[in-house]
This record gives structure tokens, C-alpha cells and sequence, in this order.
């Protein structure tokens, strides 16, 4: 089965789109998180990953970003589009805004972060994780939408399933990281391993612990997911058109990711 555009989200997002034809993948490295949906939308062939599962039952530390990318390359996909939830660490990101990343910061530990853990070494460049092509073109798109959008954003990806303490917000914030989530990594730096443009979408949920005060209020998780929902609707308006707009041709460098990352002594 080949894809052109792999969509990596919670369930809500794909079942707006359209009718999807389950596919079950393996890969070297295992079982993706469930059957890969697949959608034609604006001419082309995606295929969706459900990154917690369709019933929502894999935890941000247990997700197989391994398979879920493998399987993606070996569908032939060249972009992928990833979407989730974020907390913000700076009052301008207000929740129901959307932040297109552009850069990570790792804090999760012990998660299968790279495919080159054999025995040939290789460093790949991760001074711009993001694809700025598609990041351009999305913010593009969103702000003739009237979508309250950053163009910017870095994100540090914690190991959860736990919050951050105030002590742990208030030092992400002081560092001026934007926002927070437990997902952006590995699959962020993965992607870049594969040489597969990636596209990092969040919806500002609620504000992070750090920020917290009489105005402004941290969610609980369910709260969270009903902040999300309210904004399905714009996020799927962004991406039908996205898709269909991303040009087939790349000219951006993603592709080139591996290009001197091995001494070849
Ligand atoms: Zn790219």
C-alpha cells in the first residue's frame, strides 16, 4: 500500500475527513499503534496513524514512533503532518491558538529515539527538525483562514504521563520554550532520520502549571481533550487544504538528512 502524505493524530481528526480503509502494517520494528487508515483527499493518497491507538489506550511513553515512522517510509510517504495538544508556557499563546513548531527540546528519557543504533555510526543534523517548506505553507493557508496561528515555536517534550511540577513550567518557561508536550519526541527527530519532511501542528489547550493564577488556568486532561475538539473543525479546514496544496515536488533539504552523516573510512 503507498501513500503520498501520512497524518500522525488522535482519531477525531481523520474520522472528520472521510471514510478510511483500514490497513494492518508491520515493519521491522514492530506493530505501528493500530491499523493505518488510509484517505484519498485533494488527489492524493494519506495515510493516517492513530498515535495513542484508536481507542486511545497507548500512554505518550509507550507509543511505537519507531514503527509508526518505518511504516510510513515504507509506504513511500515523503511529509507527514502531525497534530496534538500543547500547553503553553507564555501568556500570548492563548489557548485555542495554533503553533506550528520549529524547534524541539528533548527531556523524555528512555524511549527508542533513533534507527541508528546498529553497529555503523551515524550523526544526522538536527539544527532544523521541521520542514520550513511545509511549516511556510501551512501558515499561509491558516492565516487566510482567520486562524489565530504562530508561525514559531519550540517545544519541550517531557516524558509524562505525568504534568510538570510549577518548579519544572517556570524553568521551561524562563528558557523561552513556547510550549509543552509528551509526543513531539522522537517522532520529530525520526522523521529527520528517514529524511521525511515533518510538520508539527499544536492547539494551545490551556496554559502550563508554571503559569497559573487567578486568570489564567491549567486543565485537567479531560478538560484538555474538550479544548481540542472545540477546534477540530478549523484544524480540519487546515488540513484538507494543506494536503491538497503541498506541492509534489520538495524543495526544501529534508531529504538530504543523511547527506555526510557517516565517515565512510
Ligand atoms: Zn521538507
Amino acid at each position: 500500500m503507498k501513500a503520498d502524505i501520512g497524518v500522525i493524530g488522535g482519531t477525531s481528526i481523520y474520522s472528520l475527513m472521510g471514510e478510511a480503509k483500514d490497513t494492518e502494517v508491520k515493519t521491522k520494528y514492530g506493530d505501528p499503534s493500530d491499523k493505518i487508515g488510509m484517505l484519498s483527499i485533494g488527489g492524493k493518497q494519506v495515510a493516517f496513524v492513530p498515535r495513542h491507538g484508536k481507542k486511545h489506550t497507548i500512554p505518550p511513553q509507550q507509543v511505537p514512533y519507531k514503527a509508526n515512522l518505518q511504516a510510513l517510509k515504507d509506504m513511500g510517504v515523503g511529509r507527514i503532518i502531525s497534530t496534538g495538544a500543547v500547553g503553553s508556557l507564555r501568556l500570548d499563546y492563548r489557548p485555542g491558538d495554533f503553533v506550528l513548531f520549529d524547534q524541539f527540546v528533548n527531556m523524555t528519557h528512555g524511549r527508542a529515539d533513533t534507527i541508528f543504533d546498529g553497529n555503523k555510526v551515524t550523526h544526522v543534523g538536527m539544527g532544523e527538525p521541521y520542514c520550513p517548506e511545509m511549516r511556510a505553507l501551512a501558515y499561509e493557508i491558516a492565516t487566510d483562514a482567520g486562524i489565530d496561528v504562530h508561525k514559531h515555536g519550540t517545544i519541550v517534550v517531557i516524558n509524562g504521563p505525568r504534568y510538570s511540577t510549577k518548579a519544572e513550567s517556570k524553568m521551561f518557561s524562563s528558557m523561552n520554550i513556547d510550549v509543552i508536550n509528551m509526543t513531539q519526541y522522537p517522532e520529530t527527530a525520526l522523521a529527520r532520520e528517514l529524511g521525511i519532511c515533518y510538520l508539527g501542528i499544536g492547539i494551545v489547550t490551556d496554559y502550563d502549571s508554571g503559569l497559573e493564577d487567578a486568570e489564567h488556568k491549567a486543565s485537567s486532561f479531560k478538560e484538555q481533550a474538550a479544548k481540542f475538539t472545540e477546534n477540530l473543525d478549523k484544524l480540519k479546514g487546515l488540513m484538507t487544504k494543506l494536503i491538497a496544496q503541498i506541492p509534489e515536488k520538495r524543495s526544501c533539504n529534508c531529504a538530504a538528512s543523511l547527506e555526510g552523516a557517516t565517515n565512510s573510512l
